[in-house]
């Protein structure tokens, strides 16, 4: 469609007696001109194509006309009647249908170009929206009555767009909040009051006077569905280029609520909607850039949509519902006083208590959302300790998968299914060769504990070798070959049939950074246990550590370490086991396995945490060998280990980790992390180490550098008062001394940025 403005005005004379020139506008699928009449008056002269209906004009003509009979009158365009006294004129041209109209012009300057947005024109916005709903009430055309992609209601339906957004960083995020609205708005859409509503006071449809929300143009969107969804969707434009725009919305609500009275209900899912909003604007914008579109009106607000997601993300949902009822003078829902003693003793009294509880004040965290929680209480913190969440808190990926499944069949593996070969090839796929048989378990110690028995097997030897303050799992022998266990508080000791090699810690441990031949030379430990075993006429089952040591203190093993530690305990007639429980799956960055670093091949690996993104899954992949030496007549069989659901889980966490370059991501993140806290060293000399691979990092503090007195218990006061700051860090090694970090795998380089800077504040203050 491209009519000059000749047309327009030769047009506007034609039908409507008009004589007038024509300039044009911007429009986003309409043809649209400003006309200035001979006597000075200004009109809006829009055509339209014949994709959009008759019926549908009309029934905009007539809730304009209706609105320029309710309390807010002349905030809206009205239609003029053409000679035949119809609002809507229907011409041919050139063979095609046209529909064209001529409106009244508002006053005013648009909502975009108003300077001053103090807090008295949100509120009058809120009112002028108010009052409009209200008068909306009950009314609802048939032609409103339509299926429209910027339809609010239909906010998930933009998951099909998704695809169209190749940022994965952006893709994730309106995934999740399209997830969101799944799980928070659509249960309950049925129960909101619907009515026709504009569905587009935009910042661009929206006018200004006199230091108030004036008027409101374009009722292209207009629409029957739920009326919150009008306020919600002019929150998602008036809230763009804001800094607080939580205190923002709630200003509009305030204003809205004074008008037309909202419900709880309505006020609690508001942020939600907000966000479905934004959803649907930026998979709009991608897919129209992706089909190379040219007009501007397409991207208006596509960089300002994304910026106001990031800023929603790291909102937490019940503040800004707690801030919007409050502004409507409503019963507030959160509660900052809970001190959860009620909870706690009750807790206390129905969980064993070594359970152990998190930080001087607990937290109650009680959504997440990728790499943040929120908690109860309206605050929101950074996760950065949370390696199971790998690809993120609820990324909609792995909730989708195990959600189907779910609804389709989960049953134990006496049954043939697909799911189970198909992730197991997957897994397998991503392993050395030789490593190809799998079980899976359901939880790390689980796995350990069944890739001992495996060992022993094979071997037909008991002995096993563990690293010193190793963790490998609560089970009764997981338990047995964890020296940071049964050395420590309430431990039993060392059966005799364990083994503990020295540590090779490179910070600590007598051989350094500087020593070439470190690896060799902690290798000499296993090699003595080893010898020890022979004068016993013993050989060792297996060696079992982690590929970078976790409880042990975020320690990466010297070069050559491994290598040489499989040849002794190869060459005495045992397996090695690598524990990849906390650093698989690509966190490492440089490879997706731990034990690539050290260029080893293990026996069996040992797989949990981040394999299922938090759903309970563990594996043991092994050679063929040792798989045949294990089915030796007795039936393995595990009732939940291996069930489609597991399964599912497991299969999306493989393929998100792909799709989204997270080992990729992994590598940048942490290496630009690491030398970030390398530089806080010149400044914080408590600072004695960092290092670490990818996401895995860890940073040993220090009251001294030279004498490596451990900072404890300044590492305590750290933590609480990183979390102060909202962020979430934890403490571990032999000496609870090492700041841990090991985040959901989608942390933001960004968010690496606030984390340096918080530790940088929280370091210079007095500890
Ligand atoms: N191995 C390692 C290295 C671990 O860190 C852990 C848990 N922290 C386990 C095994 C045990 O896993 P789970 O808690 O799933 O039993």
């Amino acid at each position: 469609m491209n009519f000059s403005p000749e047309q327009g005005s030769l047009l506007a004379y034609e039908h409507y007696g008009i004589t007038a020139t024509a300039r044009p506008l911007n429009g986003y699928d309409e043809q649209n001109f400003l006309l200035t009449a001979q006597d000075g008056n200004k009109y809006t002269f829009k055509i339209a194509g014949s994709d959009i209906s008759r019926t549908f004009l009309e029934a905009q003509a007539d809730v304009m006309h209706h609105l320029d009979h309710s309390s807010i009158q002349g905030g809206f365009p009205v239609c003029l009647e053409n000679k035949q006294g119809k609002a809507i004129t229907t011409i041919t041209y050139e063979g095609k249908e046209y529909h064209i109209r001529i409106l009244t012009y508002l006053e005013g300057h648009f909502w975009v170009d108003e300077k001053n947005k103090n807090n008295f024109l949100y509120e009058s916005l809120g009112e002028f929206l108010g009052a409009m709903d209200r008068s909306l009430e009950g009314i609802c055309p048939d032609a409103t009555v339509r299926n429209y992609v910027w339809d609010n209601n239909r906010a998930p339906e933009a998951e099909k767009k998704l695809h169209f957004i190749r940022d994965h960083e952006k893709r994730r995020i309106a995934a999740y909040f399209l997830l969101q609205f799944r799980t928070e708005v659509t249960p309950v859409l049925s129960e909101l009051r619907h009515a026709c509503i504009h569905g587009d006071a935009n910042d661009y449809n929206l006018l200004v006077r006199n230091g108030r929300v004036s008027g409101l143009i374009d009722f292209g969107d207009m629409i029957y569905s739920a009326t919150i969804n009008n306020l919600a969707i002019a929150c998602a434009y008036a809230l763009l280029h804001t800094e607080d725009p939580i205190e923002k919305a709630s200003l509009i609500v305030k204003g809205y609520h004074s008008q037309y009275p909202l419900t709880e209900q309505e006020i609690d899912i508001l942020y939600y909607l907000i966000a479905g909003r934004l959803c649907i604007s930026v998979t709009q914008s991608a897919e129209k850039s992706y089909s190379n579109s040219e007009n501007e009106h397409h991207f208006l607000s596509e960089q300002s949509a994304w910026r106001l997601l990031y800023q929603l993300i790291r909102t937490n949902p019940l503040y800004a519902a707690d801030q919007f009822r409050r502004s409507c003078g409503m019963m507030p829902c959160l509660n900052p006083e809970d001190d959860y003693s009620s909870l706690l003793s009750e807790r206390n009294r129905y969980i064993g208590r070594n359970l152990s509880i998190s930080y001087r004040t607990p937290l109650k965290i009680v959504k997440g959302a990728l790499q943040y929680l929120y908690d109860d209480k309206g605050k929101t913190y950074l996760d950065c300790v949370n390696n199971v969440s790998h690809v993120g808190h609820c990324h909609p990926g792995v909730v989708y998968a195990i959600q189907s499944q779910a609804a389709i069949l989960n049953t134990n593996t006496r049954y043939l299914h697909d799911n189970i070969t198909s992730y197991a090839k997957a897994l397998v796929d991503t392993l050395p060769e030789r490593l190809s048989v799998c079980y899976f378990v359901n939880s790390g110690s689980e796995a350990n504990d069944l890739a001992i028995r495996m060992a022993r097997h094979f071997t037909g030897h008991n002995d096993i070798v563990v690293l010193d303050h190793a963790y490998h799992g609560t089970s009764t022998l997981a338990m047995e070959i964890s020296p940071y266990k049964f050395d420590g508080i309430g431990g039993f000791g060392a059966r005799h049939y364990i083994h503990k090699a020295a540590s090779p810690n490179l910070y600590r441990g007598p051989y350094g950074i500087d020593d070439e031949a470190a690896g060799e030379k902690y290798a000499q430990s296993v090699k003595e246990i080893v010898q020890g075993l022979e004068r016993e006429d013993k050989s060792p089952a297996a060696f079992i550590c982690e590929t970078l040591l976790g409880v042990g203190g975020q320690i990466p093993l010297p070069t050559g370490y491994l290598k040489q530690v499989y040849q002794y305990i190869r060459s005495a007639g045992g397996v090695c086991i690598a524990d990849e429980v906390q650093v698989g799956f690509g966190r490492i960055g440089e490879a997706f396995w731990g034990f690539e670093l050290q260029e080893v091949t293990p026996d069996i690996v040992v797989l949990g945490k981040p394999i299922g993104n938090g759903h309970p899954l563990a594996a043991v992949v092994v050679t063929q060998a040792i798989a045949d030496a294990f089915n030796n007549g007795m039936e393995y069989f595990n009732t939940f280990g291996g069930n489609p659901v597991s399964m599912a889980a497991g299969m999306a966490v493989l393929n998100i980790i792909r799709q989204e370059e997270l080992q990729q991501h992994a590598l940048n993140t942490g290496n630009g992390l690491m030398d970030d806290l390398r530089k806080l060293m010149e400044k914080h000399t408590i600072i004695g180490d960092v290092r670490g691979h990818g996401l895995f990092v860890g940073v040993e503090l220090v009251r001294n550098r030279v004498s490596k007195e451990p900072a404890v218990p300044e590492i305590d006061v750290i933590v609480e008062r990183m979390k102060g700051r909202g962020f979430l860090l934890s403490t571990d090694g032999p000496l609870h001394n090492v700041l841990k970090i090991k985040p959901p795998m989608v942390i933001s380089r960004q968010n690496c940025v606030d984390l340096v800077q918080a530790l940088d504040e929280v370091l210079s203050e007095e500890l």
